[in-house]
């Protein structure tokens, strides 16, 4: 984790180079495509805390949600994915036919890795990771400008 005051390349202005405004931050706004709750099978990491919020809101026991709806994973419990014809769903995600819109079916409760994304560390570590990421999610460089400190604090919530 880098330390809170020391510079980055997010803090200079256009970080992306892409806006050639001067402005400082990085945009970000979701689309709702869907992209980075499906595609190749991953994980979704949650806290027992987390997990008894999904659990409420969805009316059944956390001993039920932990066996309906998790798996173990080599990087902790994960939620489980759906197989569907765009890759490996988020057990979760929604999907309208008509608008090709997502979206989630705990969203007041998910877990801070789904809020927190695009301002993961892996993410922000460098320019480049930024751009790679952007890559698969069309919400990223466009939208609402987000301010390096609001990144910092973000970043911090989750490790990944
Ligand atoms: S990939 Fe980006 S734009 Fe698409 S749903 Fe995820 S956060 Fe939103």
């Amino acid at each position: 984790m880098t330390a809170q005051n020391e510079h980055e390349w997010f803090d200079a202005p256009d970080p992306t180079g892409n806006t050639e405004t001067g402005e400082v931050g990085l945009r970000f706004t979701c689309t709702q495509c869907g992209n980075c709750c499906t595609g190749p099978t991953g994980y979704v990491l949650f806290t027992d805390k987390e997990a008894g919020a999904m659990a409420k809101d969805l009316g059944i026991s956390k001993p039920a949600f932990y066996e309906e709806y998790t798996r173990d994973t080599i990087v902790g419990r994960s939620l489980n994915e759906n197989k569907t014809g765009y890759g490996y769903d988020c057990i979760f995600l929604t999907r309208d036919e008509k608008t090709g819109k997502t979206g989630c079916s705990v969203y007041a409760s998910r877990p801070e890795q789904c809020r927190t994304w695009p301002f993961w560390d892996s993410n922000l570590r460098s320019k480049r990771a930024w751009a790679s990421a952007a890559k698969g999610c069309p919400g990223m460089n466009s939208g609402d400008l987000h301010p390096p400190k609001h990144i910092r604090i973000t970043r911090e919530r989750v490790e990944i």
